[in-house]
């Protein structure tokens, strides 16, 4: 068994749903009925803190039904949707009770939402907080697609004491227009077919005005600020300080990140697109120093699928190609491969992958834990086990992700959703049983 806190042998008894306690293998009553995994991992379910799911309104991208298929196949017991990509985008107390009916009776795994702050829904961020919502999602850039808008510092600002107000995190995608339009121009008739014209019209520097400008907002407004998928390794000297003044700084970086580099992807090789970019290896390895130290608290996937001709492979441009990278059911396999190799264990992965992304959506007293009173999500697997990522391990709706063809270890052998198993060695049991988290 796998915690945060250790590995040791151990059994877990489960009892209606929830964890009832956790014992020595020795204490197992054997007037209860048991399962013995040998030698396997078992894990807490993951929680992904961030996934597009796209229903309603783009449900052709993905839906509910197969982001929880893919979910459960990967470990994971509970996703918490971007409010982003949806149509109508979860920026209205409507909008979101849309979501709510078009996940209902769809889902593998246990959900929750996440409202979106743009630039004119400041009177709408009360009812959201009172009607569930997770917490916030804003973009300081423009997010590339209709339905939701950028905000300005002015129109954050107008939003920040209702965000205050409400407890609850502000998620942010920290890139600032600026650097990416100045860098844009420059490299206007440069040939877009290459990954490093696109990597430089997203530069570090992006990133960095925009953490610049939210530390300070921190500091004024004293809101729980997460940065989303940390690409550049350049902020975690400013992030590591803004936590040692006390500021509330929680950050994410993603599989992506810390598996690929921009040294080895390929002209025209779209699917590897993805905002902000996939850096250098330097880069990738300052990634992995900042998730030992701490500075980085979550791995989660920013799984963003959209249908395969969007992703324009046969153009191979990375100025008109959709960017979004999806592999939610392979991102167990993908850090332990490379979390194995720099000397992490599975514990880190449990705290990474289960435990923060729990403690950000505000569900740790139920998620992310191996834990007397716990649900009983659990994952079983086989860290040595090894496969090369085909299709056939995605699940979701589109068969396409750069992770196609790579060599990974640690398979995903079994997913328990409170106490029932919804993921049995590459076959789905069950009819849907996943419902939505309130805080
Ligand atoms: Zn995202």
């Amino acid at each position: 068994m796998v915690t945060p806190a250790g590995v040791r042998a151990a059994g877990v008894l489960v009892e209606d749903e929830k964890i009832r306690g956790v014992v020595g293998i020795e204490q197992v009553p054997s007037s209860v009925p048991s399962t013995n995994f040998g030698d396997a991992a078992i894990l807490p379910g993951l929680v992904d803190s961030h996934v597009h799911i796209n229903e309603p309104g783009r449900t052709e991208w993905e839906g509910f039904y197969s982001a929880t298929r893919a979910a459960a196949a990967g470990g994971y017991t509970m996703l918490v949707d971007m409010p982003l990509n949806c149509l109508p985008a979860t920026t209205t107390l409507a909008a979101l009770k849309a979501k709510r009916a078009a996940a209902a009776g769809q889902c593998l795994v246990d959900w929750a939402i996440w409202g979106g702050v743009v630039s004119d829904n400041q009177e709408h961020i009360d009812e959201l907080a009172e009607a569930g919502v997770a917490g916030f999602k804003c973009f300081l850039i423009d997010a590339g697609i209709d339905g939701f808008t950028m905000v300005s510092e002015g129109e954050l600002r107008a939003a920040l004491p209702r965000v205050v107000r409400s407890g609850l995190p502000l998620l942010v995608h920290a890139e600032l227009a600026g650097p990416v339009e100045a860098a844009s121009r420059r490299l206007e008739r440069h040939d877009w077919r290459r990954f490093s014209t696109y990597l430089q019209s997203r530069p570090d520097a992006a990133e960095l005005e925009a953490i610049d400008l939210l530390l300070g907002l921190c500091r004024e407004y004293r809101f729980r600020l997460h940065v989303v998928h940390l690409s550049t390794s350049r902020a975690l000297e400013r992030l590591k300080k803004a936590k040692a003044e006390g500021l509330a700084v929680s950050v994410e970086t993603c599989p992506h990140y810390l598996h690929f580099v921009a040294e080895d992807i390929a002209d025209g090789a779209t699917l590897a697109k993805c905002a902000p970019p996939i850096r250098n290896r330097e880069n990738r390895e300052e990634l992995w120093r900042g998730l030992r130290e701490g500075v980085i608290d979550l791995i989660a996937t920013d799984h963003s699928p959209c249908p395969p001709e969007m992703k324009r492979l046969a153009e191979g441009n990375f100025r008109t190609a959709w960017g979004g990278i999806s592999g939610l059911s392979l991102a167990l396999p993908v850090i332990w491969t490379e979390a194995s190799r720099r000397g992490f264990g599975l514990e880190d992965i449990a705290r990474w992958m289960a435990e923060g992304p729990a403690r950000l959506a505000g569900c740790d007293r139920r998620k992310g834990s191996i834990a007397e009173g716990y649900d009983a999500d659990l994952v079983v697997v086989d860290p040595e086990e090894e496969f090369v990522a085909s299709e056939e391990r995605l699940h979701y709706r589109h068969r396409v992700s750069a992770y196609l063809g790579e060599r990974l270890r640690g398979a995903v052998k079994k997913t328990f959703l409170r106490g029932t198993c919804v993921f049995d060695d590459g076959e789905f049991r069950g009819e849907p049983r996943g419902c939505e988290l309130g805080r």
